[in-house]
């Protein structure tokens, strides 16, 4: 703690997967002797930086960079880029954290890391962005490859951020390297289904918990926090399985429409025209039967749900939301976001027997569609969408698989996170072993 004051959600994460780590040092004394736990603990590098821009104003406004280059014994850095008023150095490091565990868990050949600023694109010109993106990624340059160090998206940054970004990164360095960022479109070397991924990742796992208790998304009602990239996704594929999403949000409240959600109808609002979640209903027009409640009006987990898919950001679903959520009969919560359940509330879902998928496993179908863009072009070859999103289908079986299956092994069948935590811990703590005192 001393080491990292101030840097409450960082402490968060590393509690939580120290805690299910006794088990394996149990097992393995040589992680202790090694001092595996403390070196994974601490950030490889951290890089913190100035990113000065000019607003349309003619003013000149000031944010801070950040880069944290975590684990890179598995592989290059790899994990999102972060645009959010929000974003501190603790943050980016829980974040960094998280994902090296979550990278380890895909099987791929990536490191962890996380990056981001405390800019907010929202209500920015599109002028104000690709210079603000310019600048973030004049110092970012300095720092990232191909073998080095791969970026993507995340809360903030979608496939217009990372196209300034690349435009300027190709410019400074006179190279078309195109694995240096994912999450690219298309025509520069984007993968199909790399938008889909984590939100179809997340509803993927679902599934395959579901399945263990012979049930799946057909006649279920689910509600999905958020309506960004993870969220619309998520929607997406539940419908697709015979779920009945009924609820979704964004920071200024949530919109619960019991017809089931118009997906078109949202991906206009969000994806077309940047609105915000209250324009579904101007959208939908007066009679459409559904309604909006503001922000502190309510909570999203107070609508009654089979499932609970949390996709916005992190301690967003607490232990009073839980309580909720048990008592309205929720069976399944899948997690999207990166640590949206606050302790307490996985506590109560772990004493209530709901099952429960951690982010670090449930949405590693991002990074793992990353890892395919990465795999694309550096065959310069570009897969069908199909082809992509079985592979994706695969990898996300193979993750709850293997959660399920360290579970078991470890004395706690059906507890995905002790699982995860353990599975990953035990893949990067290995080749840090082999790599020897780094
Ligand atoms: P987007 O920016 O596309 O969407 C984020 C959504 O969450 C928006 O609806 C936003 O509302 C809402 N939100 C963000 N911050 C807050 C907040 N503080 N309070 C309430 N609502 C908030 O981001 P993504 O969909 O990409 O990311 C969502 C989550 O999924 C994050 O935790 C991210 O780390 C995680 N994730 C994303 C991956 C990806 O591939 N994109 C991969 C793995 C995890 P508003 O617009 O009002 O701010």
């Amino acid at each position: 703690l001393h080491r990292n004051p101030g840097e409450p959600e960082f402490h968060q994460a590393v509690r939580e997967v120290l805690e299910s780590l006794g088990r394996v040092v149990a097992k393995r004394p040589d992680y202790i002797e090694h001092a595996l736990i403390e070196r994974i603990c601490e950030p490889e590098r951290q890089i913190i930086f100035r990113v000065p821009w000019v607003d349309d104003k003619g003013q000149v406004q000031i944010n801070r960079g950040f880069r944290v280059q975590f684990n890179s014994a598995l592989g290059p850095y790899k994990g999102g880029l972060r645009f959010h008023p929000s974003v501190n150095v603790g943050i980016i490091k829980f974040l960094g954290f998280e994902q090296t565990f979550k990278n380890a868990l895909t099987g791929m050949p990536i490191g962890g890391g996380k990056g981001g600023s405390d800019f907010s694109p929202r209500g920015r010109s599109d002028g104000e962005v690709m210079r603000f993106c310019q600048s973030f990624m004049t110092e970012l340059s300095r720092h990232i490859g191909e073998h080095t160090d791969v970026p993507a998206g995340d809360i903030g940054v979608g496939g217009r951020e990372i196209g300034y970004m690349f435009g300027q990164y190709k410019r400074l360095t006179n190279r078309y390297e195109a694995g240096v960022l994912t999450g690219k479109a298309l025509f520069y070397g984007g993968s199909r289904a790399r938008t889909e991924a984590t939100g179809y990742g997340n509803t993927y796992f679902t599934k395959a918990m579901l399945a263990t208790k012979d049930q799946s998304f057909e006649g279920k009602t689910v509600v999905v926090s958020g309506s960004g990239n993870v969220a619309i996704y998520s929607v997406e594929k539940v419908q697709s399985f015979g779920g009945k999403v009924v609820a979704v949000s964004d920071s200024s409240g949530y919109v619960v429409d019991e017809a089931g959600i118009d997906l078109e109808l949202l991906k206009e609002v969000k994806e077309v025209r940047r609105g915000r979640i209250a324009n579904y209903l101007e959208l939908k027009g007066a009679g459409g039967g559904a309604h909006f409640v503001k922000g502190g009006e309510g909570s999203i987990w107070d609508v009654p749900c089979d499932v609970a898919m949390p996709s916005a950001t992190q301690n967003e679903l607490t232990g009073k939301d839980a309580k909720t959520l048990v008592s309205n009969g929720v069976v399944a919560v899948g997690e999207g976001a990166n640590m949206p359940s606050t302790p307490e509330a996985i506590r109560i879902f772990r004493e209530a027997g709901v099952m429960f998928a951690p982010g670090k496993a449930a949405n590693a179908g991002g990074v793992a569609t990353s890892a395919l863009e990465m795999q694309q072009n550096a065959s310069r070859d570009s897969w069908s969408f199909d082809k992509t999103e079985a592979r994706l289908a695969e990898i996300m079986q193979t993750i709850h698989d293997n959660c399920a299956s360290t579970a078991d092994e470890y004395g706690a069948p059906g507890d995905y996170v002790l699982g995860a935590n353990i599975a990953g811990f035990v893949r990067v703590a290995d080749a840090m072993r082999t790599l020897g005192v780094i």
